[in-house]
């Protein structure tokens, strides 16, 4: 009986070293259904979750969980933050760090939603949604957000572009989530990006938008927009940008969309 008794102490004393108590709890009750009214949209609006068999949904279901659990959601000129905007916002995150399952977005703790596009103070310019490492914030502007959903094939995902600008941050900061992204493929990555940029630069055939242009951290943003919304597409152009995306993100979504459409 003694030997049970110490076995549990230990066991908890660990779990609690490695995750802390809140920690712990938010794992356990993200374990837990996905509420109703946070399924619902998501099963709505969201066509990678659509995609995905039966299992991974649950997987899926739980990250949101948590992603909810563990992220402060900040209504800016709005009333309230609704339940809708936390699934999708949330659902998105995961849809992103699906393949990177550790992965959260950690540092990240605050989402500011504002209704539409804002001014911000910092560099005196409207913006429809921005990342700050430095407050720890996602900041987004919900009618642009959902316009990124309302055409979920146009390679134009405002939701997609901040989070991918998370995640590329998440990756340099040194927290528990650091460096997470295959070093060579990360290198392999960087060299296609300077060349791919380059070219848009010169008015080279591209399928880019020209902002993906304006550095690196942009070129990723729209990298991942263009990777979710049109895989097909970008796999078509550079077997070679979609294969180093596919393999930093550790997921292939253009395998996920052939599967379900041949089905
Ligand atoms: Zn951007």
């Amino acid at each position: 009986m003694f030997f049970y008794v110490f076995v549990i102490v230990v066991v908890v004393i660990l779990a609690h070293k490695f995750y802390g108590l809140d920690g712990l709890l938010v794992k356990w009750k993200s374990k837990r259904d996905l509420h109703i009214q946070y399924k619902e949209p998501i099963e709505k609006y969201n066509r990678f979750y659509q995609r995905l068999p039966d299992k991974s949904k649950i997987i899926f279901e739980q990250k949101v969980n948590y992603f909810l659990y563990t992220k402060e959601f900040i209504p800016r000129t709005i009333d309230e933050v609704t339940d809708e905007m936390k699934a999708l916002i949330s659902a998105t995150a995961v849809q992103l760090t699906f393949g990177l399952p550790d992965i959260t977005l950690k540092h990240f703790d605050k989402i500011l939603i504002y209704p539409n596009d804002y001014y911000s103070t910092i560099n005196r310019q409207y913006h429809k949604g921005e990342v700050n490492p430095r407050y720890k914030s996602i900041v987004l502007s919900w009618q642009h957000f959902v316009e990124g959903f309302a055409n979920p094939t146009d390679g134009i995902n405002l939701g997609l572009h901040e989070m991918a600008h998370a995640l590329k941050l998440e990756n340099l900061i040194q927290n528990e989530e650091y460096a997470f992204f295959d070093r060579v493929e990360l290198e392999k990555w960087k060299t296609l990006a300077k060349a791919e940029t380059s070219k848009i630069k010169n008015g080279g055939e591209t399928i880019y938008r020209q902002y993906a242009s304006v550095n690196e951290d942009e070129f990723f943003a729209v990298s991942i927009e263009l990777y979710f919304e049109q895989p097909h597409k970008l796999f078509e152009f550079s077997p070679e940008l979609y294969k180093t995306l596919s393999n930093l993100l550790r997921q292939d979504v253009k395998q996920l969309y052939d599967k379900i459409t041949s089905s």
